[in-house]
Formats: structure tokens, sequence, C-alpha cells
């Protein structure tokens, strides 16, 4: 067990993780990142990346966080493969746990710890994951071409991922647990007046269904939360869209959270509500939840944190 102490540490090997820790390491930060459970974050559970700047050519997610960790670690980022478990933020320097009994004690910290897409639960779901069931139309709707898909939910994501899905796919379905949605009026208007869409009310999933040889999702079984009937809708791909959930247990009753558990930051910086810490990417961002977007956050908050300090 040690202690490591170090003017910057970065909670997250994400894109905001990896980029905050370049931009710290160039600025002589000589930063310390642990990695987390997930070493280069969600990216490293999807294949084809086609909208992150730089590559005309397709790229693959796990192969994009392999280089963003060989730039970090070039330019002077020590990694560590450890995951954070408490954190003492009282006072300045702050002290982190590892699950490895090490303890990392920090003049700043930059929470980059991501956001999970929920998903149903239901074990077919797990079984058909990246082979028809998907948690990100933005990434994933170009795949659908022409294709019949169903979107699962009533909120903002959901509503934004059926209207995303209308520029590919023939025909969008809707599956919602109730008889409203719970997205802004003005993005149900788009929705109920696309002629490519339809909406199945107070309905539930059963059951994804799908075939082995290749494997490939082929449908879903829904059911009627009124009378209990059931009805299967034939479809080549389901995108679950019911919220996400920011990674922010070890942080709760210690820094500003908002309603859905999202870190809180000033506005235009990566401030959170204790100065020294900072946050980058899909943890604080309920919105854009994009690896740019991530990437872009994790360079403010390493530019945030050195001018903090050289305030100090
Ligand atoms: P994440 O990538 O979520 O990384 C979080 C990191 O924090 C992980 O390394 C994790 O191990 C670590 N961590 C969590 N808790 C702890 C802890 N307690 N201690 C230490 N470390 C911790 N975006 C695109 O732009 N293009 C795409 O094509 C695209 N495809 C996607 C496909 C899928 C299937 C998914 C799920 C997402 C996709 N996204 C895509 C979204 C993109 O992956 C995210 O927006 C981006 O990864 C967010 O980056 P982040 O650094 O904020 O967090
Ligand atoms: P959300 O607002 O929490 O909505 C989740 C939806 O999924 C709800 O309609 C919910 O149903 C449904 N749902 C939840 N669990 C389910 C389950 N197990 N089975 C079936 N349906 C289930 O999540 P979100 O849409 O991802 O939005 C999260 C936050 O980000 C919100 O604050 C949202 O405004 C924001 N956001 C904003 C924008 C934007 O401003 N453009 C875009 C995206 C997201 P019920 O309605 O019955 O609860």
């Amino acid at each position: 067990m040690a202690d490591y102490h170090t003017k910057m540490l970065i909670i997250g090997s994400g894109p905001a993780g990896y980029t905050a820790a370049i931009y710290a390491a160039r600025g002589n930060l000589s930063p310390l990142l642990v990695t987390g459970m997930q070493p280069g974050g969600q990216l490293t559970i999807t294949t084809d990346v086609e909208n992150y700047p730089g590559f005309a050519d397709v790229i693959q997610g796990p192969w994009l966080m392999e280089q963003m960790r060989a730039q970090a670690e070039h330019v002077g980022t020590k990694i560590l493969f450890d995951t954070i478990f408490d954190i003492d933020i009282s006072q300045r320097p702050f002290a982190c746990l590892g699950e490895s009994g090490d303890r990392y004690i920090a003049e700043t910290i930059v929470i980059s710890t991501g956001a999970q897409a929920k998903w149903l639960g239901l074990s077919s779901e797990e079984k058909f994951r990246g082979y028809g069931i998907s948690g990100c139309a933005t990434c994933d709707a170009f795949f659908f071409k022409n294709q019949d898909v169903v979107v699962i939910g009533g909120g903002n994501t959901a509503v934004e991922d059926a209207l995303f899905l209308t520029q590919h796919a023939s025909q969008i379905t809707l599956v919602h647990r109730r008889d409203s949605l719970r997205a802004e009026k003005i993005l149900q208007d788009r929705l109920l007046n696309n002629p490519k869409v339809r909406v199945i009310w107070n309905h539930t999933v059963e059951e994804i269904l799908g075939e082995e040889n290749p494997k490939k999702v082929t449908g879903i079984r829904i059911k009627d939360v009124d009378n209990g009937t059931t009805q299967v809708l034939e479809t080549q791909g389901v995108f679950v869209a019911i919220g996400h959930k920011p990674a922010t247990e070890i942080f709760q009753n210690k820094l500003e959270l908002d309603e859905h558990g999202y870190i809180k930051c000033r506005p235009n910086s990566t401030w959170t509500s204790i100065p020294g810490i900072f946050a980058a990417g899909d943890v604080q961002d309920s919105i854009y939840r994009q690896a740019v977007t991530a990437a872009g956050q994790g360079c403010m908050a390493a530019l945030d944190a050195q001018r903090f300090l050289t305030e100090q």
C-alpha cells in the first residue's frame, strides 16, 4: 500500500480523463490518472466510431482509446489501474482511497468518471447488446439505414433518438410505458408530426427476440400495461433510451449534484462546488454525451486546474 502525492489526480480514463491528462502533463503538472474498472471508458464497448474528428476512415472505439492512453503516457502521465471508492475533500490537499488500498493525496482533482446508459435489465437484452441493441442512437443510427427500428423510453433522449433515427431508418416505433411523454413539448410535437414515427403507448418490453447464427435481433415482445396482452413487433434494431446514470455515488453529499446525480459545474467552466475540484465529460453533461465533447471538457478541466494552482 502506497501514498501517492500529486498536483493533479484524474479519476477516470475515458476521453475526458485522457485529454485532461495530456494537457496537464504538457503543463508540467505530472498528473496521476486512475483508470477505474473500465480502462478507456464507454468507447471500449463499441466498435465503429465515425464521428470523432481527424479520422477520414472508420476507426474502432477501443483503438481510439488505446491511442489516447498512449498519448497521455508519452507526454508524462502516470497511469494507475485502481478504482477510487472514497474521497475526503473536506480540506486541501484532498485524499482519495483506492480499492487497492493505495492513497492519493492531490492538490487538485479532475473527476471524469462518466455516465452509463441505463438498461432494461433483461437477459435477452444483454445477449444482443451490440447485435441490434444499442444505447446510443447518435453512434449507431447509421447502421440501420432503411430498416425498421424501435426506441424505448419517453424522455428527451428517447424522442431525440427517434427523431435522429428518422434520418436513417425507414420506420421508427417508439414504445413508452405510459400514455404521455416526459420529453419537452417542442420535441413531442416534432415526434408526433413525423410521418416516419409511430408511438405505442402503455407498453413495456418483455423480451428481445433474435437469432444465433448470425447473432441478430429480429423483434421484441411487448406487453400492454393495462390488460396484460402481448404482441411481437418485428424489428432489426432496438434503441434503449431510458436515461443515463452518472457515476457519482462517491461524491454524494460531498459535491453539489443536480437532481439526476450529475456534478454541477459553474457555467462555461469545469469548476465544481469545491475549489480545486473540476469535473469533465459525461459525469457533468446530461445533454451532449459524446466523446468529442468529453475530450473538450477534459481540456477545459486541465486548464482550469492549472490556473487555479497558479493563483494559489
Ligand atoms: P467514460 O467514457 O464513461 O469514462 C469514464 C471512466 O471513469 C472509465 O474509465 C471508468 O473506469 C472511470 N471510473 C468510473 N468510476 C470510477 C472510480 N470510482 N474510480 C476510478 N475511475 C472510475 N460517442 C461518440 O462521440 N461517438 C460514438 O461513436 C460513440 N459511440 C458510443 C457507443 C456506445 C455503445 C456508448 C455506450 C457510448 C458511445 N459514445 C459515443 C458516447 C461516448 O462513449 C461518451 O460520451 C464518452 O465516452 C464519455 O467520456 P467520459 O470520459 O466522460 O466518460
Ligand atoms: P429521463 O428524462 O429520465 O427519461 C427516461 C425515460 O425512460 C422516461 O420516459 C421513463 O419513463 C423511461 N423509463 C425509465 N426507466 C424505464 C424502464 N425500466 N422501462 C421503460 N421505460 C423506462 O432520461 P433522458 O431522456 O435520458 O434525459 C435525462 C436528462 O437529460 C433530462 O433532464 C433531460 O431533460 C436531459 N436531456 C436533455 C436534452 C435536451 O435538452 N435536448 C436531451 C437529452 C436529455 P417515465 O416517463 O414513465 O418515467
